[in-house]
């Protein structure tokens, strides 16, 4: 309700206004020159004692015939998600975990390596106040380039000069070996590109570990194989906080949550693959346990919960700390 102003204080207050506002009015403030560029995407959250940092390499986009399932199910799975009929833009998400003695980044990004799309995570360490050469530990989930070349320069040094690299056994001694390479068909054989470049550029820093290893007070390997032959997740945890980098179990949100059966055409063992992700997913919605993924919208963290066979995604609520 209007309360009627009487005419002193009407003057009053037209005096006051006077002495505030300039003789002319400036132009609206809603108009700036466009930034014409993205912003660097970073995110934190507090687990028990740790900080995890989100950080958003990029992106790659492919095509939906890499689901290995009837393509007009795929193309209304699709739909179903709002997402376009294809490519699908899978995001690059990595991320960082201080635990108070380490800084360990889990998965590196792609670099350059795949494209103008991906490669902005010094852009992102910078953002959040990290030098690379801070970083005490990589863990690497699997040695395919949008998770490895990350830890390479473009002139093939050590992006992270202090780091040592920690990676499955397993995976490589399948993509550092170069009797797999030999045997892979044409088509194949860049995809050991990445694991030759951190080869090289490594060395013995690269210390292998055997699939369930805990690696260091607060994370542990979780044995995750089929996408690649020593796919590994990783359970982050301090105190009864719990978070699971889960690396590819998964790739593409509107299709693997409702059909988590479907497995994409880069999956080295298929049955593996599949089993394996809906094992993770049965484990980390019964228990509770949010997932941090490298290709869900970023920053990929959330819980999942189950919906009869699928599953669904609940992004974590943002932290004020
Ligand atoms: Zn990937």
């Amino acid at each position: 309700m209007n309360q009627p102003v009487n005419p002193a204080r009407r003057r009053l207050i037209a005096a006051a206004s006077l002495t505030i506002l300039p003789a002319t009015l400036p132009a609206a403030f809603a108009r700036a020159p466009l930034a014409g560029s993205q912003v660097i995407s970073v995110h934190r959250m507090k687990l028990g004692d740790f900080e995890v940092t989100a950080m958003l390499d990029g992106f790659i986009d492919i095509p939906p015939a890499v689901l290995q399932a009837d393509p007009d199910m795929v193309k209304a799975l699709l739909a179903a998600g709002g997402w376009p009929a294809g490519p699908m833009r899978l995001p690059v998400n990595t991320f960082l975990v201080n635990t108070g003695e380490k800084l360990v980044l889990l998965d590196a990004g792609g670099a350059k390596m795949l494209g103008p799309t991906a490669g902005r995570l010094p852009q992102c360490l910078a953002a959040a106040g990290i030098e690379p050469g801070q970083i005490d530990e990589v863990y690497i989930t699997h040695m395919h380039g949008d998770h490895l070349h990350g830890t390479v320069t473009p002139e093939g040094g050590r992006m992270f000069p202090n780091a040592i690299l920690r990676i499955a056994k397993a995976d490589m001694d399948y993509w550092a070996n170069p009797a797999e390479e030999a045997r892979a068909p044409d088509n194949q054989k860049p995809r050991f590109i990445p694991a030759k470049r951190a080869v090289a550029a490594y060395g013995e820093r690269i210390r292998p570990f055997a699939l369930g290893e805990q690696l260091t007070p607060g994370i542990r390997s979780v044995e995750a194989v089929g996408h690649t032959p020593g796919h590994s997740c990783y359970m982050v945890q301090s105190g009864t906080a719990r978070l699971l980098a889960i690396g590819d179990t998964m790739h593409v949100a509107p299709v693997q949550f409702p059909r988590p059966e479907i497995t994409v055409a880069f999956d080295w063992d298929q049955s593996k693959a599949r089993a394996t992700r809906q094992s993770i997913f049965d484990t980390v919605a019964k228990e509770g346990i949010p997932i941090a993924a490298v290709h869900l919208p970023f920053p990929g963290i959330g819980r999942l919960r189950r919906n009869g066979d699928a599953f669904v995604f609940d992004p974590a609520p943002w932290q004020l700390f």
